[in-house]
């Protein structure tokens, strides 16, 4: 078995571009369009952009042969490293079944063993059936969509409300992006037919009328497109109390905590909290495939019954919502978390990069989510260090000023040792 943690195979001379490459980088300038990406300095003829070629591990290859550790996970999404070879064999031993067939009103082996899998995943039983997606903006949407319908055809149609947090981040899509807190990211989609309150605490929910609350949706513990914010602990539990008091749905969007990013499998366990909606994308393949999950209660499955005549069904769904190979390498996924007993090892690395990384400044951790942030009015600050680590073997985004380490959880001691390394060096340059 190739070690995941390998080094790349294929060192490559820095300075070499690969024959085609050149020509490869023009016709991506003529005709790509990249997200979150400004695009005029993007096409510059001076920008030179980077293409990954190859990764294993923590390890990604450009097309110069340079290698650089992962240090955002391919923007949150690795959970095993890349090129992990029993993802790897389980996506191409279903390839060698089905790619892909539709989910609307057929089934498949994979999702049902998925769904069965995941539900258990979650403590306390409550959550029991899991509705598929293919990213985590539309996840968010199958849960505010169940909830608003829900309430509309069970008794309570005045609950047309959702309530979110400020510096609230939960896709892009029209849908999910109307439940955002930070306007950059809101763009025009502020308003996409339903209500949305917005708080900043669990205080503020005093002032609401409950009945008029369909649901109310959180990142737990950590807002990561804030920058990294950090909620205080025993928050989740004081929202979960008061939704369970007023009989309000708790949505939780675990896109970016799920699946051990927080030491946890699910951040929602550090405080014993088990929502109406939890919200999971993108690690639920191990980060190699689009697939997203809803998990939600028998009872709003339930309120979704009846005649077809009577019009309770849901009729929400994605070409894509179940697709083979996702589910094949979401079951893979879970079975290297059990063969490799990644959760068990986690403590040790999150207390390494928490100690490495403390002297910094406005530094906060959450598990395998450590951040940091510089003051001063550039604001470009956050890029220019991000790319003066390139130079030293690291990738990261930031967000801002705020520059995150976040790697695949198979890191080792040594990896985050060199990520941190990078990063300080970065900073002392550009600062
Ligand atoms: N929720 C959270 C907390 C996220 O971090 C993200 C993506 N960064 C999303 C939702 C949206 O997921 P996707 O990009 O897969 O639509």
């Amino acid at each position: 078995m190739i070690s995941p943690t390998a080094s790349l195979t294929r060192p490559g001379v820095p300075g070499m571009e690969a024959p085609g490459m050149d020509s490869l980088a023009s016709l991506d300038k003529r005709h790509l369009w990249h997200p979150f990406t400004p695009m005029r300095p993007w096409c510059a003829e001076d920008h030179t952009p980077l293409m990954l070629v190859e990764g294993r591990g923590c390890l990604l290859r450009d097309q110069f042969g340079n290698e650089y550790l992962d240090g955002n996970a391919s923007i949150w999404t690795n959970i095993h490293g890349h090129n992990h070879p029993v993802i790897n064999a389980a996506i191409i031993e279903q390839l060698g079944k089905v790619a892909h067939t539709s989910f609307l009103g057929f089934t498949h082996d994979p999702a049902i063993r998925l769904a069965k899998e995941l539900v258990e995943l979650v403590p306390g039983g409550k959550l029991t059936r899991a509705f598929f997606t293919d990213n985590g903006s539309t996840a968010i949407e199958s849960a505010v969509r169940m909830a608003l319908q829900y309430w509309k055809q069970n008794g309570r149609p005045e609950s047309d409300t959702l309530v979110a947090f400020d510096h609230a981040y939960h896709g892009d899509t029209l849908g999910a992006a109307s439940l955002g807190g930070i306007p950059l990211f809101k763009g025009s989609g502020n308003d996409f037919g339903y209500h949305v309150v917005t708080v900043s605490c669990v205080e503020e929910l005093a002032s609401l009328d409950a009945n008029r609350i369909a649901a109310v949706i959180i990142e737990p513990l950590i807002q990561g497109a804030a920058g990294m914010r950090l909620w205080p602990q025993g928050m989740l539990k004081a929202l979960d109390r008061w939704c369970v008091a007023q009989d309000v749905f708790l949505i939780l969007d675990e896109v970016m905590t799920g699946f051990g990013r927080t030491g946890k499998m699910f951040a929602c366990e550090h405080e014993e909290v088990v929502p109406d909606f939890l919200c999971l994308a993108k690690g639920i393949t191990g980060g190699y495939l689009p697939f997203a999950a809803t998990l939600t209660t028998e009872r709003v499955f339930e309120g979704f019954l009846g005649d077809p005549s009577e019009g309770r069904t849901f009729f929400y769904g994605h070409s894509y919502a179940g697709s083979q190979l996702g589910c094949a390498a979401a079951l893979a996924s879970l079975r290297v978390f059990r063969d490799e007993r990644v959760l068990e090892q986690l403590p040790a690395k999150i207390a390494r990069l928490g100690e490495l990384m403390r002297d910094l400044p406005a530094f906060r951790q959450c598990g395998m989510i450590a951040a940091m942030t510089v003051d001063g009015p550039d604001l470009s600050l956050g890029a220019k260090i991000c790319l003066a680590a390139r130079k030293h073997g690291l990738l990261t985004r930031p967000i801002g000023n705020t520059l995150v380490l976040m790697p695949p959880l198979c890191v080792t001691l040594e990896e985050i040792e060199r990520m941190v390394g990078a990063l300080k060096a970065a900073l002392a340059e550009v600062m």
